[in-house]
């Protein structure tokens, strides 16, 4: 059996489908001809950029299994594809983890202005940086400050585990009741239960000093005029979920009246080509959704997508 690796496969993962009788070809092969050329392949794994429509589908039914290298499906009609019998996969808890430090890599950004820094410096600093020094005295610690996770699923829980290491008080809201702690384990297996608080999303609105958004987007943001102007006075806000969940518009006008202190976007709407007004913002930290893209994720994510792969296509 044959199966296209479109938008690549960790080695690991490739190994363990070779050792279990696959061919693997990691050939990327442009949207426009994979109907073409997807006839001739079992099956095809993809991370986000590959869609999988139904008019594939249709276009393709030696197809038995589409696989997704991580969590979100929004790229494949899933329920299409199940109801040909073809089994549909991803790996959702292999990349919790690395989104969660990139929220916090942003986060530190955030209360120190790095993200501004590095702009700035070497084009204002290189002669004397004593005007920028100014500009960037005002940082602020995490310990101590409230972080509010909106979303308390895989993602969100790693996030506050994160958050508690650095002594940082942790509310949450999810739709569904969660934990009231969270274990932590440290190195030489010491492990300690954290104390987490779930609380309605108007409270997490109004009480969070930071607020990390780790929700699936579903019809419409879930931060929109309304819920901003509820927002702590300078509050800083990190979106690693996906585009859509916070409505760019009004998240632009919070930062330019001071509402919100920085933002930090990991997802874009109209990705992968945001909009100007966004990627220009001084207060906006930025990275091109990269939030599970470390070495260990992936590898994780090959490995976890190869054996689910192999059970699929065994059956
Ligand atoms: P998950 O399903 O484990 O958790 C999502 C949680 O959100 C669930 O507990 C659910 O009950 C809750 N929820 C849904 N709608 C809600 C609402 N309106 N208010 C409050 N809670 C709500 O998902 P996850 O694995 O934690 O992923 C979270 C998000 O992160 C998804 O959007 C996913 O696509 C995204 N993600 C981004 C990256 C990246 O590279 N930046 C990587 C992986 C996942």
């Amino acid at each position: 059996m044959r199966i296209l690796a479109n938008d690549g496969i960790d080695l690991m993962g490739k190994k363990l489908l070779e050792d279990a009788g696959f061919e693997v070809d990691t050939t990327h092969i442009p949207q426009d001809q994979l109907a073409e050329k997807l006839q001739n392949y079992d099956a095809i794994t993809v991370r986000s950029a590959t869609k999988v429509r139904q008019a594939l589908i249709d276009a393709c039914p030696n197809i038995k299994a589409i696989g997704r290298g991580g969590v979100g499906m929004d790229n494949i009609d899933v329920e299409y594809a199940r109801s040909k019998g073809i089994a549909v996969i991803n790996t959702p808890a292999a990349s919790s983890l690395s989104v969660a430090e990139l929220v916090f890599a942003h986060l530190l950004s955030g209360v120190r202005f790095l993200y501004d820094s590095n702009r700035k410096m070497p084009v204002e600093g290189n002669t004397n940086f004593a005007g920028l020094k100014k500009a960037y005295a005002k940082g602020v610690e995490l310990k101590g400050k409230t972080l509010g996770v909106i979303g308390f699923g895989r993602i969100g829980r790693e996030t506050a585990k994160v958050a508690l290491g650095m002594g940082m008080d942790v509310i949450y809201t999810d739709l569904f009741e969660g934990p009231t702690t969270l274990p932590l384990i440290f190195s030489g297996g010491i492990e300690v239960d954290l104390p987490v608080k779930q609380v309605s999303f108007e409270e997490v609105l109004k009480q969070a000093d930071f607020l990390s958004l780790h929700v699936p987007f579903l019809d419409k943001p879930v931060i929109g005029k309304e819920e901003f102007a509820l927002l702590k006075d300078g509050v800083g806000l990190v979106n690693a979920s996906r585009g859509g969940v916070i409505d760019e518009q009004e998240l632009i006008a919070a930062l330019d009246s001071g509402k919100v202190s920085f933002a930090a976007l990991d997802v874009f709407d109209n990705e992968p080509t945001p909009r100007e007004e966004i990627l220009k913002h001084p207060k906006i930290s930025l990275t091109p959704h990269i939030g599970a893209a470390t070495d260990e994720a992936q590898g994780r994510i090959g490995v976890e997508l190869a054996l689910l792969l192999i059970d699929a296509l065994k059956k």
